[in-house]
């Protein structure tokens, strides 16, 4: 059972050093409870109270972490049922199946197409984070071949998928010092698998049909001393696997149930068919798996659930910026137009990629609305003429650029008259309310 504050607070040195960077020794309970920092913050708990505070510190759904050469995908470590309560920190891997009854060549191409697949979505670079090789040949050769193929094509974190601890084996004999994801131990080979995962270092799935059959298989090998432990409770359909994801979640969060408290491993793929992929797969990335697995590659499939992902996974309470400054658009001339704007990430690129895609040199003058959009940032008094010209002094706009001329958004026109007074000698002109409609603004009017 979780411990409150103040019975945590009573465990606590009560020194109020603040090495913790809390102010006092209850703040840090209170934290700690919450359970929005580590209990290694404090270097002073004594270790009587550290295995008593042990079960209250540890996260309720443990982080599990796939490492390969040199990259890493991690899950777990989530607080929150809902995104809105505060935010979703791992977001889930996205990995790629190949099978070991494919040839090499055909496992090679299709590893190095997507593990080159990189796409850049409002300044980030998202990309899918590892293989899945699964063994459906019979032939432990065979297994360990694709594994080597798949490693030959990507460095990036696999997972292993046998249920023959003797294949998994063979499997692993061909990684050297990486950490896969061992999928799995059902209840039948558990404790061979369970050895594998220990001498490896590696986390290993776990693998029943009911979720009360998973808990006490998750319990017995944990007992056997293997921790990171990845959740597979079946469910290939939208129902089961939003009943078992919502059921797990929850009893992870608000139960503090310990059995169930890992990353859930889902297979869109096994649908069979891409458009049912694509959809059981959004519905993993919100609800709530861990490591999703998937069948089908192409840039069109991957590219929505990687922006999902990607949108899901931020902070709803800080919205994505881009550094304000002085942006040039195809190589801006001295006379080329200057357009404002602020710095949430969105209205950014709507801006930058409609005058670029039209092939217009201008200059974008970015200012630090706190990562608000246009209309947002005004109505909270974060973009307003004061702060424009401060940004046109501070990133010495009129040494770059001679037009002496502002293109302000068309939603805050009304900002037109107070700018002309903060930059005199400027001329302010006001551009249309939407972004698609900049270039033929730009060509018509400046
Ligand atoms: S570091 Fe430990 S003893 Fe110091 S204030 Fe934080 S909780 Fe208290």
């Amino acid at each position: 059972m979780a411990l409150t504050g103040i019975q945590i607070y009573k465990l606590l040195p009560q020194t109020n050093c603040k090495e913790c960077g809390f102010p006092t020794c209850l703040a840090f309970a209170m934290k700690l409870a919450a359970k929005q920092v580590e209990l290694s913050d404090c270097p002073y708990v004594s270790d009587e109270s550290k295995s008593e505070l042990a079960e209250s510190a540890a996260p309720p759904i443990r982080l599990v972490t796939l490492k390969a050469n040199g990259s890493e995908a991690k899950a777990g470590n989530e607080v929150v049922l809902f995104r809105h309560e505060k935010t979703f920190y791992h977001m889930p891997g996205i990995f790629l199946r190949v099978f070991d009854s494919e040839s090499a060549e055909e496992i090679k191409a299709k590893v190095s197409e997507a593990d080159a697949y990189q796409v850049n979505y409002v300044g980030m670079d998202l990309a899918i984070d590892g293989f899945a090789v699964a063994s459906v040949s019979g032939d432990a050769a065979a297994f360990s071949n694709a594994v080597s193929a798949v490693r030959e094509a990507s460095q990036r974190p696999l997972v292993l998928m046998s249920r023959d601890p003797e294949f998994m084996k063979a499997g692993l004999s061909v990684l050297d010092g990486e950490s896969p994801l061992l999928y799995g131990a059902d209840s039948d080979n558990w404790e061979a698998m369970a050895d594998l995962a220990k001498e490896n270092k590696a986390a290993l799935g776990v693998i029943e049909d009911s979720l009360e059959a998973l808990a006490d298989l998750t319990q017995k090998i944990a007992d056997q001393g293997v921790e990171d432990l990845v959740i597979d409770p079946g469910g290939r359909t939208f129902s089961p696997a939003l009943t078992f994801g919502t059921q797990i979640r929850r009893l992870s969060l608000k139960k503090n149930f310990r059995p169930l408290g890992y990353p859930i491993i889902s297979f869109p793929g096994d649908a069979g068919e891409a458009g049912l992929e694509s959809m059981l797969a959004a519905q993993a990335i919100t609800k709530y798996a861990g490591f999703i697995v998937i069948d089908n590659f192409t840039p069109a499939s991957v590219y929505p659930l990687l922006v999902l992902r990607q949108n899901i996974y931020t902070d709803p309470q800080k919205p994505i910026q881009v550094q304000p400054g002085l942006y040039e658009i195809n190589g801006p001339k001295p006379e080329d137009p200057l357009l404002v704007t602020t710095n949430f990430s969105i209205t950014y690129f709507s801006v930058a990629n409609e005058v670029e895609g039209a092939g217009l040199p201008a200059w974008l003058l970015v200012t630090d609305a706190e990562g608000m959009s246009v209309l947002t940032a005004w109505a909270a008094g974060k973009f307003d003429a004061e702060r424009i010209a401060k940004a046109v002094k501070e990133f010495n706009v009129a040494d770059k650029t001679t037009s002496k001329r502002v293109v302000l958004p068309g939603h805050v026109a009304v900002l037109s008259g107070e700018l002309e007074e903060e930059l005199p000698g400027w001329e302010i002109r006001v551009g249309p309310r939407e972004a698609v409609d900049l270039p033929a603004f730009i060509k018509q009017a400046l």
